[in-house]
């Protein structure tokens, strides 16, 4: 029997309908959540990503604004901008398109960025609330894969979990919330001996490599939850995603599609946690 599509698409407007609910509380009570985006520099792809988070945040009533950097453009512009928005109090959530260009230094960008406003959760004290189970902003793509298994009523606890990747952006976050959930977690890499020995072990396998179609119907478990968050554009402009999507159906019992899985959901979490962080602000939650 053919797996069941878990569709990203679907599970991300019931979502956003909830959401919205709630900014439209904040709203009413006279706070609009507020969302800042800084680009720098002219990534063709930074620059579709951030068009659909300024239309989806449109959507569901939250205000956005994009601060627009050349690729020449200096740090500590950079710096100064994001200290600005730390201050402003009608933006509650920021994040800093990535990549940013190579003369910059990422790691000093994020950490300038106040915790309490980091929607992206890439702060590196955002990052160990994470590891020590106190998370204050989930990393939208991981939180859009565990709200999908959640949706979808799929066990964790107990079952094995294949994360394959360890990005600080994807992979790692998204073994740290399944570990979280009760799963035993393995993470592959591309320096993983016989990828397809854990692969073929895990109740729940989540790729995360940018590699098209690395994952082919051989390497799954039948019945398995196949989660498949790579976007990978085809020479003749097609996307795909890191499994075989046809073939791996067939063996799967739940499959996430490329694109309409776990992409919609990305944009859609980041929006929960820009209403999450008005809601504190209004609440005056402080998180340190
Ligand atoms: P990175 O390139 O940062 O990381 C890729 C990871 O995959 C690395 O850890 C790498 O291992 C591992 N890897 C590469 N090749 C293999 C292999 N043959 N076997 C096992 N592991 C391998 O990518 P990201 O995590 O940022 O993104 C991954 C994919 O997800 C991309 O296609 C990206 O476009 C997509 N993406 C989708 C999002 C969405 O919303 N759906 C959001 C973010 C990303 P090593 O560390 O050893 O090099």
């Amino acid at each position: 029997m053919s797996a069941q599509i878990i569709d990203g698409k679907k599970t991300a407007e019931l979502v956003r309908a909830e959401w919205k609910l709630r900014a439209d509380k904040l709203i009413q009570s006279g706070i609009k959540p507020g969302l800042a985006v800084i680009i720098v520099g002219d990534n063709p792809a930074s620059a579709i990503y951030v068009k659909n988070k300024v239309k989806a945040c449109s959507d569901v009533g939250i205000y956005s604004e994009v601060h627009s950097f050349g690729k020449d453009a200096k740090q500590s512009d950079v710096l100064d901008c994001i200290q600005a928005l730390n201050e402003n109090p009608n933006i509650h959530g920021m994040l800093v398109q990535l990549p940013l260009p190579p003369h910059f230094e990422n790691n000093r960008v994020i950490a300038s960025i106040a915790i309490e406003k980091d929607v992206d959760g890439f702060h590196l004290y955002n990052v160990g609330a994470l590891v020590t189970g106190n998370t204050v902003f989930p990393p939208c793509t991981p939180y859009g894969v565990m709200t999908m298994l959640d949706r979808y009523a799929i066990p964790i606890e107990g079952r094995h979990a294949v994360v394959v990747g360890r990005s600080n952006i994807v992979g790692k976050p998204m073994a740290l919330m399944l570990l979280e959930q009760g799963a035993t977690v393995t993470i592959c890499t591309s320096r993983t001996r016989d990828l397809a020995q854990f692969t073929q072990s895990a109740d729940i396998l989540v790729v995360a490599t940018g590699r098209p179609r690395m994952i082919t119907a051989a390497m799954v478990k039948k019945g398995a939850v196949v989660i498949d968050v790579g976007i990978n554009r085809l020479s003749d402009g097609t996307l795909c995603g890191d499994v075989d999507f046809e073939p791996v159906k067939e063996i799967a019992g739940f499959i996430t599609p490329v694109p309409g899985g776990v992409g919609p959901m990305t944009i859609t979490m980041l929006l929960c946690n820009t209403i999450l962080a008005a809601e504190r602000a209004q609440a005056g939650i402080k998180i340190r």
